[in-house]
Parts: C-alpha cells; sequence; structure tokens
C-alpha cells in the first residue's frame, strides 16, 4: 500500500490544513506535563515551514464534548509548541468562523496558526460535513498526522480530505507504513505478548495475532480469564465471565494452528491493588479464595524472557499487572528489559504499556514505539481505519 506525503507536494506558497495529535497529559494547573506528543509532530511542521507553506495546525485536547471548556483550551500547548519550534505560533481562540478565517488569509509562508481545540466544535466528532468544508476553506492542501485518531471518522481527520488532496506527514507515514510491515511481513519467529485489563477488548486483537505469530505470552488481568477458562480458581481476580467462551476457543484455535500459547505459570497476588505489603508469589492453581493476582511471577518472566530471546520480531500491547503500583509493576518491567535487551524487531503499541516501557527506562530500546492506542490495536485487528481510507482514497483519483 502506498500513500502520498508531505514529500509529494510542492508547497511553496500553499496552505496546509494539518491535522496533529497534541492531546497531552496536563498538571493539574493546565500546563503540559508531557511534551513528547508535540515533539513527535515537529518534524513534519518544519519541513512544511521550510518548503514554503503556511502551516494552520489543529487537534483536540481532552474531551469537552462539543462544548467550550476553559481549562481545555490550547493555549499552553501553543507556548510549548512555540518554545520547541523556535517559530512564533498564533493562536486563535475558537476553532473556525470569521476571526479564523481572517488569520489563517493573512498567515504567510513560514508562518505557523493553531486552532482552538476541534473538538469544542459540536460537529467535529460527527464528522460534520459542514465543518469539514470550513477547515477546507482554511488551505489548500490536508495533511494528517495525527495516527492516535485515525480509527475516528472526525470532520478535522476525515472529514476534510473529501474538499482538500490529503497526504500523510512524517509521523503518519512512519506508523503505518511500520505497523503493515510488521502486519504482512514480519520476520519469523514472530512473539506477540498480549496484556492489560478488558479481555473483552483485547479477543480482536489475539484473534488478529493468531494469524501472525508463532507464539502469543498472555499475561495482566486479561490472561486471568483464560486462566479460569483452563479450570483454575482465580479468587478475587479480575475475570470476565462472559469471555470464558471466547478465551475457550482462541486456546482451540492456537492448538489447530500450532501457535504457542503461553499462560502465566505463576503469578503476584495480594488482597487487593493498594495492599502492596501483602504482596505474595504463588503458582496459578494455588490463588486463595481472598486474593487477586495482579502481576505475572517470577517463573513466567523467566519463561516469557526465554521466548522473547528466540524472537525476531516482537509486538506487544497491554501491561502484565498492574504497573502504576510499583509492587505489581516488576513482570511488565522484567519482559520490557527482556524486549529491549532482544536482537528481535521490537513494536509496542497502546497507551499503558507505552507509559509503562517508559517508566522501565528502555524506550529508547524499542525499535517503533507506536503512538496510537485504539487505532494501533484496530489496525492489527485488520479493521478498516477511516482516517488512513482516506489517504489511499486520493492515491487511486
Ligand atoms: P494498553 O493501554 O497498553 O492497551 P490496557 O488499557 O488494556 O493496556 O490495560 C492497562 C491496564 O491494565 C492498567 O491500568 C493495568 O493496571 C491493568 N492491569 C494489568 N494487569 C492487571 C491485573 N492482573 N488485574 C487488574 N488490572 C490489571
Ligand atoms: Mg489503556
Amino acid at each position: 500500500m502506498t500513500i502520498k506525503t508531505v514529500k509529494d507536494v510542492d508547497w511553496q506558497g500553499k496552505r496546509a490544513f494539518t491535522r496533529v495529535d497534541f492531546n497531552v497529559p496536563r498538571t493539574e494547573a493546565g500546563e503540559v506535563a508531557d511534551d513528547t506528543k508535540i515533539r513527535a509532530a515537529l518534524p513534519t511542521i518544519s519541513y512544511l515551514l521550510q518548503e514554503g507553506a503556511a502551516v494552520i495546525l489543529a487537534t483536540h485536547l481532552g474531551r469537552p464534548k462539543g462544548k467550550v471548556k476553559e481549562d481545555l483550551r490550547l493555549n499552553a500547548v501553543a507556548e510549548r509548541l512555540q518554545d520547541l519550534l523556535g517559530v512564533k505560533v498564533i493562536k486563535a481562540d475558537e476553532v473556525v468562523g470569521p476571526e479564523v478565517e481572517r488569520l489563517a488569509q493573512q498567515l504567510q509562508p513560514g508562518q505557523v496558526m493553531l486552532l482552538e481545540n476541534v473538538r469544542f466544535h459540536p460537529g467535529e466528532e460527527k464528522n460534520d460535513r459542514h465543518l469539514a468544508q470550513q477547515y477546507a476553506k482554511l488551505a489548500d492542501v490536508f495533511v494528517s498526522d495525527a495516527f492516535g485518531t485515525v480509527h475516528r471518522a472526525h470532520a478535522s481527520n476525515s472529514g476534510v480530505a473529501e474538499f482538500l488532496p490529503a497526504v500523510a506527514g512524517f509521523l503518519m507515514q512512519k506508523e503505518i507504513e511500520t505497523l503493515t510491515q510488521t502486519l504482512h511481513n514480519a520476520e519469523k519467529p514472530v512473539l506477540a505478548i498480549v496484556g492489560g485489563s478488558k479481555t473483552a477488548d483485547k479477543i480482536g486483537v489475539i484473534k488478529a495475532f493468531l494469524q501472525l505469530a508463532d507464539t502469543i505470552l498472555l499475561g495482566g488481568g486479561m490472561a486471568n480469564t483464560f486462566l479460569q477458562a483452563q479450570g483454575c480458581q482465580m479468587g478475587k481476580s479480575l475475570v470476565e465471565a462472559d469471555q470464558l467462551e471466547n478465551a475457550r476457543q482462541i486456546m482451540q484455535t492456537a492448538q489447530e494452528l500450532q501457535v504457542e500459547l503461553l499462560l502465566p505459570v505463576d503469578v503476584t497476588i495480594a488482597a487487593a491493588v493498594d495492599d502492596a505489603a501483602g504482596a505474595q508469589t504463588v503458582p496459578v492453581d494455588a490463588i486463595p479464595d481472598d486474593k487477586m493476582a495482579l502481576d505475572i511471577g517470577p517463573e513466567t518472566r523467566r519463561l516469557f524472557a526465554e521466548r522473547i530471546k528466540q524472537a525476531a520480531t516482537v509486538i506487544w500491547n497491554g501491561p502484565l499487572g498492574v504497573f502504576e503500583v510499583e509492587a505489581f509493576a516488576q513482570g511488565t518491567i522484567a519482559v520490557a528489559q527482556a524486549v529491549a535487551e532482544a536482537q528481535a524487531f521490537s513494536l509496542i503499541g497502546g497507551g499503558d504499556v507505552v507509559a509503562a516501557v517508559e517508566k522501565a527506562g528502555v524506550a529508547d530500546k524499542i525499535s517503533h514505539l507506536s503512538t496510537g492506542g485504539g487505532a494501533t490495536l484496530e489496525f492489527w485487528e485488520g479493521k478498516e481505519l477511516p482516517g488512513i481510507v482516506v489517504l489511499e482514497q486520493r492515491e487511486e483519483t
């Protein structure tokens, strides 16, 4: 699959409506707590400016649900962007309207403006055609660089493509190329790791990995459902009773396809998430009624690390324990270290697992950390993603 990118456009004197993902974590005072997402968009923005474009940036922040929320304005984001870019950022106080149009008209090549939080507008998440048209009116070309939202059909990331030629920014291009490569041309043996809390959310991605991987390692809350389906007593652990049948089916399919599916053999348990003092390790068939499994145990970590060492490609979604609590973060950290040390090409996607890998301090040793949470999962599941479809369609015409 090929898509057009910012390199395929002559930018001299053109305006670029550029959808980025500046949905950054914030401090209580409303400051930017982590500017990773802003920095990730800099190559595209700098390139556009260098090539003589005027850049109009659009992003969402938080969940204002179609209303103006003062604490979700983009002023702090604009300031941080200006510091990082070293170029003045003109901040609009509205999403669209006459004042925004005036600012966009005045914008010169090499200048940058940032629209207000697009989700302040009720039409954004409804993919309102009229709103998309208003965005399009501001520019000549649509640049799509917000991979984290491609699974949504919203006005600023897919609707606008109906009215403007659409190309991918560098971040988008890298995500699509890397994910496509691992999905269709991964070097074998392929090892997939799936953790996290909600089994129901992960069934689709595990099914996709069954077609792709030679080995699948399951951990985290999600694995509890599989362990119970195998006959383990899980005590107070998080188990999704309505997913037991799905879990059985997946284990059955793994056998048929000769995919090695490994579950934890031991777990770290406690009375509750806040019972770090009571943490202890037991085999999975010895979990007391009043305890819950909150992490994979040391034997499992060794077993998983061994498999990781043998892989040529590692794909990972979802932490293997309640990594937010030190006492239950050790399994995820150990696996993150094993992936970092491995020779394999490693691809990690999912909001929490990426945070966990960063916390483990090995993020720079991972081949590709995907910036999409839900988007990455849906990509792996093989779903059609509206924000990518609009880039492909343009190429056919
Ligand atoms: P990702 O964002 O990487 O896709 P998920 O959102 O699916 O991951 O899952 C992350 C959550 O899973 C974390 O908040 C973590 O605390 C939780 N979790 C992991 N293991 C367990 C467990 N054994 N019991 C309960 N929750 C768990
Ligand atoms: Mg998550």
